[in-house]
């Protein structure tokens, strides 16, 4: 058993460095004791330092490997774990403990591919959970927290001393159980905290439908406390521009969808009317192209109509049109230069969305908001 697991509060410690290795531009460093958390079972290694010098990763081994960023020199090494990422972690790691109990004694949902991330962790369940269950589950555990039950680890020697009540059957010792009192017992290598109380908060924030089941994404401790803060001040934002409060927020919110839409409707109804004078106004020349650039996202028929009124006295022509954060634009080239006209864009360096189309007619998607200098500059 690694030594994290019957110390796991020793966050500084002094030893004896028994081997470095150099692996390409890292340091592979043995201890003659070590009181990290390599990565296991969906936890990330401890975070720190061994004289100084940066952990990069801690690898699960005996014995464990400390993975750094330069030689850290001299024969004795000065240790130090990262102890609000480990307590983080484990308050993550317990959580997940909970949460996965609670939704297979809930609803019959078993766990699996566990993992610790910011801001979310995950989890998925072999079951879809329908959004009453979701809030049932996250209420359960939060109670859970709040009972501030212990958590105790127990380790088993003996083969016939391992639980039959427990999810999995396993046939191997030692093994290391985790209790939480009558919530949960399960074979864990992980690190914990000591009461429930600890874990400060739960909210799930989001599913994601997988496979088999759901994914789901969730936070405890001070990570949830930092999402639902920055949650917060989104919804705050957006009330102070709606100048009301949250309790109507959504509806002013589904209001001014509507509005745009509408608006956008009629923009267009209008544009269609005043088209003929709004392209005369809006042509440029080039020594090759006759172009226009539309400023505004409008319906593709809109642009389609204001290409055949160019085309109609000009063999090159170049129209295009903002479309949210891209750029629609279509080249149309009697001579066969619009597939050119293509890759001259590409070696401008812009991004470029899906393209279409055939050497007399191309549908160019740059995916950037561009000007109506970048066009007359293309099409020079
Ligand atoms: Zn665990």
């Amino acid at each position: 058993m690694h030594r994290y697991i019957e110390s796991p509060k020793i966050f500084e410690f002094e030893t004896q460095i028994t081997e470095v290795k150099q692996v390409g531009e890292l340091f592979h460093v043995n201890l003659a004791e070590s009181y990290y958390f390599p990565e296991a079972g969906g936890q990330p290694a401890d975070r720190g330092t061994i004289n100084g010098v940066k952990i990069v990763q801690v690898i699960d081994q005996h014995p464990i490997v400390h993975v750094l960023e330069q030689n850290p020199g001299s024969a004795s090494a000065k240790c130090i774990i990262d102890k609000a990422y480990r307590l983080e972690n484990s308050r993550q790691h317990t959580g997940q403990h909970i949460l996965s109990a609670v939704a297979l004694s809930m609803f019959g949902a078993d766990s699996s591919s566990f993992k610790i991330a910011e801001p979310y962790s995950t989890v998925e369940l072999n079951k879809k959970l329908v959004r009453e269950q979701l809030d049932a589950l996250q209420l359960r555990v939060n109670e859970i927290i709040l009972e501030n039950i212990p958590v105790t680890s127990t380790i088993i020697n003996d083969l016939e001393n391992i639980p039959s009540t427990l999810r999995h059957s396993y046939n191997f010792v030692p093994l290391r159980l985790v209790q939480i009192n009558n919530i949960d017992t399960c074979p864990c290598c992980g690190s914990h905290v000591q009461q429930t109380g600890e874990l400060g908060q739960c909210s799930i924030f989001g599913v994601e439908p997988v496979k088999t089941g759901m994914k789901l994404y969730f936070s405890f401790g001070l990570s949830c406390l930092g999402v639902v803060r920055n949650k917060l001040q989104i919804v705050n934002k957006l009330c102070e521009q709606f100048t009301c409060g949250d309790d109507i927020l959504v509806k002013n919110v589904e209001n001014a969808v509507q509005n745009v839409k509408f608006l956008t409707k009629k923009f267009n109804d209008v544009f269609k009317k005043i088209s003929p004078l709004w392209i005369t106004q809006n042509t440029f020349k080039t020594q090759q192209y006759v172009g226009c650039f539309i400023d505004f996202t409008c319906e593709s028929a809109d642009a389609n109509f204001v290409v055949s009124t160019l085309q109609k006295e000009n063999a090159k022509v170049i129209v295009a049109f903002v479309d949210g954060n891209a750029t629609n634009i279509t080249v149309c080239d009697k001579e066969g230069g619009a597939e050119a006209m293509q890759k001259k864009i590409e070696e401008k360096g812009f991004k470029m969305g899906k393209c279409g189309g055939n050497a007399q007619r191309r549908t160019i998607i740059v995916e950037k908001k561009l000007t109506k200098e970048n066009i007359t500059q293309i099409a020079e």
